[in-house]
């Protein structure tokens, strides 16, 4: 029996025990990137945050018994506008874009399908894309349009809200709430204002599909449709997890449930309903107008990876967090610590259950941490780290690693130190300083230990 975890579910506004539907197969989807353009540091906290739940459920269940997909959205209205400018294929774009975004989670120690799928086995992690799934979404589409929960319009098909008694059953918006929050634009075409486009015709020049039967013209999906198809194909009509970030409440996974759940008549689409907060910059929102819209890469030149996940960890999922150069820099601290404990050795081979209750507890990664911090066993201290994605390196190859980042020259800095060694061997007190004063240009700094050596590191 797999320790009891308890989780926020969005659906029912309350934090209750996870029961999976199968514990030898625990399925979780999350709403992954639009790949158009590179990440932002807001786009991180989802993968951050939602890693962490697929290490856990791995830890509790057994890494042969969770299923992950996390989808890539590579077809919408930004990336064929983006494609056309630049006069290539969506599929051109994307899968550029998608390279440099496995890049920045890499680097941020997320889990990766190459990680933890075994070749034969039942992938653990897929990342399933949009415009592979085109089919499951006519299927889908079509189910709706002969069970009566949706329309063809002039070329559109259109899901048809009061067909469905409890739309909104997620989002708990009242009626006129949720008109004004779709934003719909008013289309002659739509029999109800909230009724929203699971298919429309593509404009010249646009990507385009065969449409669903009824409409000769071809289309293209829109953008709700390809979660209930990529989330069906891999992981069945009801499952158990399904996560994404708190803007995506209204109207996607609203409406994700609506073609889900009226498509196969199925009481729930997934049990549960994770949300992460919204991350600001130096306490304001992020936006391309404001100029402090910072992606994920940038944080990345400046900062180790490491630092990044713990800046983001240390802030519960839920809550908003204010992304602050200080926050990093405490992050860096925290690790360089940890480090200076672990040394090189292994992890323990059981995580502490201080460590581990916090994260049971709707992953209250910031009471995991306060515990990690009051850890002195290096190999216990290994291990709770190792749970929530950090302290993956030896303190040796994290100290090679800065030095590689910092572009410092290790053969010019030992023979900088033998030089000040000689010197000072030889009383030649002012030639010792310039070499001390070049190792501190270069960026490295000297420590003189009584047992007559001498170490360096990078000056931060
Ligand atoms: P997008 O590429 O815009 O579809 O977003 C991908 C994921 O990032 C979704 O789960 C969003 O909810 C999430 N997201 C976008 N902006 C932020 C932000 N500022 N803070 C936290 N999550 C965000
Ligand atoms: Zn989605």
């Amino acid at each position: 029996m797999a320790p009891m975890l308890r989780l926020y579910n969005t659906l029912t506004r309350e934090k209750t025990p996870f029961a999976p539907i199968d514990p030898g197969n625990v399925r979780v989807y999350a709403c992954g990137p639009t790949v158009y353009d590179a990440a932002h540091i807001g786009n991180a906290r989802p993968i951050i945050v939602f890693d962490l739940l697929f290490r856990l459920l791995r830890h509790l269940y057994g890494e042969a018994h969770v299923t992950y997909a996390r989808n890539v959205t590579d077809v919408d209205d930004k990336i064929n506008a983006r494609a056309a400018e630049r006069g290539i294929t969506i599929r051109e774009l994307t899968d550029g874009t998608l390279s440099v975004f496995h890049k920045d989670v890499r680097d941020l120690g997320v889990l990766m399908p190459e990680d933890v799928n075994v070749p034969g086995e039942r992938p653990c992690f897929l990342e399933p894309r949009a415009t592979d799934h085109i089919a499951e979404m006519i299927t889908i589409i079509e189910g709706l349009v002969a069970a009566g929960h949706a329309y063809v319009a002039e070329d559109h098909v259109l899901f048809d809200v009061p067909s469905m008694p409890d739309y909104g059953s997620l989002s708990k918006r009242p009626l006129d709430e949720m008109e004004a929050g779709a934003r719909v634009e008013v289309a002659p075409y739509k029999r109800s204002p909230l009724d929203f486009v699971l298919w429309k015709p593509s404009k010249p020049g646009e990507p385009s599909w065969p449409s669903p039967s009824g409409i000769a013209a071809p289309g293209r999906p829109g953008w709700h449709i390809e979660c209930s198809a990529m989330s069906w194909k891999h992981l069945g009509k009801t499952f158990d997890i399904h996560a994404g970030g708190i803007d995506l409440i209204f109207p996607h996974h609203e409406n994700e449930v609506a073609q889900s759940r009226c498509c196969f008549d199925t009481p729930v689409m997934a049990n549960v309903w994770m949300h992460n907060g919204f991350l600001q910059v130096e306490g304001e929102k992020m936006s391309k107008s404001l100029g402090n819209f910072i992606t994920i890469r940038e944080v990345l030149n400046d900062w180790p990876g490491e630092v990044v996940r713990l800046a983001m960890l240390k802030t519960h999922y839920r809550q908003p967090i204010d992304w602050t150069v200080r926050g990093l820099e405490e992050a860096s601290r925290t690790l360089d610590r940890w480090y200076e404990i672990v040394g090189d050795t292994l992890p323990a081979r059981d995580v502490s259950a201080a460590v581990l209750e916090p994260l049971l507890d709707d992953l209250n990664t910031a009471a995991a941490l306060a515990e990690l911090h009051r850890l002195d066993d290096p190999a216990s201290l290994k291990a709770g780290a190792g749970l929530l994605g950090l302290l993956g390196q030896t303190k040796s190859d994290r100290a090679q690693a800065s030095v590689q980042a910092a572009g410092i020259d290790v053969a010019a800095v030992e023979g900088l130190i033998e030089g000040r060694r000689a010197a000072r061997a030889a009383k030649d007190w002012a030639a010792s300083d310039r070499a001390r004063d070049a190792l501190t240009a270069m960026g490295v700094a000297v420590k003189d230990s009584k047992d007559g050596t001498t170490t360096w590191s990078v000056i931060k």
